[in-house]
């Protein structure tokens, strides 16, 4: 498989086409952001950090039976995905108040919610990503009753998955972003990434932060927290991880 040209450059990462049409060819890069792009820092060794613990995190949900754009991890930073046409929407699951769930709605960080909370956010920059709901997305033609529907489903369906899954290394998942897209067959397949840019991961026994927050509120250096998420996710690969 070759690369070729370069057809959207994101925050965090690089797409190229390849020379398969529905192929593409993603490098992560190692530039931080938060704030909708406002703080923006090349930390050395994310990009490599997170294309390792997106792979084996949509490799784990695969094996749960749960479909997303991965095909296979190409070196350290890339990875090869199916195109998908991306919905203009950020999907977030909240087990815990956090964030600007805990801000907006004056819930104390760190509550435990009696069920999974799901929000969307229109994809728009220019906008700040505002909060919206399935009114919203329908009147915008963003995605149709029925693929809103298919969209929560999968969304669930993952958080499950994934509570488990770090539950098993330790990790509370607070909460987490998702993006979906409809791959050329028409089906809808998670998409994006999965890791410590995109999720809030606290250690179970003392609450410690292994996420981006750290870097959000300036509290230290990032990738030791990462590593230690991908070394935690690499032992459980190693002991169990496709048994279960
Ligand atoms: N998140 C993300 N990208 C965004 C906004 C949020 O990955 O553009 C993730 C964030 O890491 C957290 C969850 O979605 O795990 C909920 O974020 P929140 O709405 O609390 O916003 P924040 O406090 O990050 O601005």
């Amino acid at each position: 498989m070759n690369k070729k040209e370069l057809i959207y450059e994101g925050k965090a990462k690089w797409l190229f086409e390849t020379d398969e049409p529905n192929i593409l060819w993603v490098t992560y890069k190692n530039q931080a952001t938060a704030g909708n792009g406002v703080k923006k820092e090349e930390i050395l060794g994310k990009g490599k950090l997170n294309n390792q613990i997106t792979s084996l995190i949509f490799d784990h949900l695969e094996q749960k039976g749960i479909k997303s754009h991965f095909i296979k991890s190409l070196s350290d930073t890339e990875q090869l995905i199916q195109k998908a046409d991306m919905f203009a929407l950020e999907v977030v699951v909240r087990n815990v108040a956090a964030g600007s769930f805990s801000k907006r709605l004056g819930v104390k960080e760190g509550t435990e919610l009696d069920f999974p909370v799901l929000e969307f956010y229109l994809k728009e920059d220019e906008l700040n990503d505002p909060i919206i709901n399935e009114d919203h997305i329908k009147v915008l033609q963003l995605a149709a009753e029925e693929e809103i529907e298919q969209i929560q489903q999968q969304a669930l369906k993952i958080n499950q998955a994934l509570i488990e899954l770090f539950k098993r290394i330790n990790i509370r998942l607070v909460d987490f972003k998702l993006e979906f897209g409809k791959t050329a067959d028409n089906k809808i397949v998670l998409a994006d990434e999965i890791s410590p840019d995109t999720c809030r991961l606290w250690d179970l026994d003392n609450n410690d932060r292994l996420d981006k927050d750290v870097f959000r509120k300036d509290l230290g250096d990032i990738i030791p927290l990462y590593q230690e998420v991908l070394d935690r996710l690499m032992q459980l690969d190693k002991e169990t991880m496709h048994n279960v």
